[in-house]
């Protein structure tokens, strides 16, 4: 075993501080990490709260994980010292059971090791994320990150991107087909940039007048205040595809009423109860509505390999590691274009 530095919070809702965690020796399986970027996602800030129970503290976040190839084990081809590599929301899956076996291990029957706060099969106790210094994690679940992206703006491709890539994917977008993605944040903004880079006519749909000319730069063909109740009668009807990221509960019969028939929209952003749902609102044109949680490991490498082919990347602001609980109320507040990323540089 070895001991790196870590930030954790050493019980509920308490601020991050430094902490030296334990890392396993590298099995046959294993590829070990230098962790040189870690992307701050708001699902640290809910484990770390325990908003949605089962926290186990310390709790070291972090699933947003890009760095190098320190060292593999004798069983691993596929990567060598030195490489470019990343590591998502999942560090473990059964690799048996039928879901692994269609590549959707987020879903594993037996429960996918989660990258932190699940339980470690290696050295019981649980999982501890990526900020911190080094992780060792099994071949299998471990990314090739493309060499020509900036290493620090790819480390949100990892939860952020992969959680909106996957839908869009999943469902067929194209060319010729109107999207509308609900929600500019960390997860809206990517699939912004997504829905635009596979042709889709791109619509952001947000409340927010103000968050016109950024949705434009990052490649929305054009945006719905949806507030306006004219403006949003002329969408009517009129989408193939609804990207839904908002973040908490909200009304979703508006947004229904966008949908052409058998149009579906996916919820990715709010996982708590939602508003009361009119089922009239899906009854009129066979409409859909469905959820998505990031995606398997191979279409996460797809997702990368997108992103290195059409130079996709997340806008992200740098931080040191000592200025995470700063970035923590920040990201409640809603004040970050679009991504903290943390330069583990600063742990040192
Ligand atoms: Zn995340
Ligand atoms: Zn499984």
């Amino acid at each position: 075993m070895s001991e790196v530095k870590a930030y954790a919070a050493p019980k509920q809702s308490a601020d991050l501080e430094p902490k030296t965690i334990e890392r396993r020796e590298v099995t046959e399986n294993d590829v070990a990490i230098d962790i040189l970027f870690c992307g701050v996602c708001h699902s640290d800030i809910h484990q770390v709260q325990n908003d949605w129970g089962g926290s186990r503290y310390p709790v070291v976040p972090g699933h947003e994980i890009v760095g190098r190839v320190s060292k593999v084990g004798k069983n691993v081809s596929k990567f060598k010292e030195g490489d470019l590599v990343g590591v998502g929301c999942m560090v473990d899956s059964c690799q048996t059971c039928d879901t692994c076996k269609k590549d959707l291990e987020q879903f594993c029957e037996n429960g996918a090791t989660m990258t932190y706060n699940s339980e470690d099969k290696h050295l019981g106790g649980h999982t501890f994320g990526g900020y911190s210094q080094k992780v060792v994690v099994d071949k299998e679940f471990v990314l090739s990150v493309p060499e020509n992206l900036d290493p620090a703006a790819a480390a949100p491709l990892l939860c952020a991107g992969i959680t909106t890539f996957s839908p869009l994917n999943h469902w067929g977008i194209k060319k010729g087909d109107k999207v509308g993605v609900i929600g500019l944040g960390g997860l809206g903004h990517m699939g912004i940039k997504f829905s635009h880079a596979m042709g889709a006519e791109t619509v952001m749909i947000t409340t927010s007048e103000s968050k016109k000319e950024d949705a434009k730069r990052l490649g929305a063909d054009a945006v719905l205040i949806s507030k306006e109740d004219d403006a949003m009668k002329k969408h009517a009807g009129s989408f193939d595809f609804l990207l839904n990221t908002i973040p908490v509960g909200h009304d979703v019969n508006p947004y229904l009423q966008l949908l052409k028939v058998d149009a579906t929209m996916v919820m990715v952003g709010a996982i708590e109860p939602l508003e009361p749902m009119h089922g009239g609102n899906l009854i009129m044109g066979r409409k859909r509505i469905a959820g998505s949680l990031i995606g398997g490991i191979k279409e996460t490498q797809e997702m990368l390999d997108f992103c290195g082919e059409h130079d996709i990347t997340c806008d992200i602001e740098m931080i040191k590691m000592d200025e995470i609980n700063e970035a923590f109320s920040r990201v409640k507040s809603n004040d970050v274009k679009y991504r903290f990323v943390i330069d583990m540089e600063s742990l040192k």
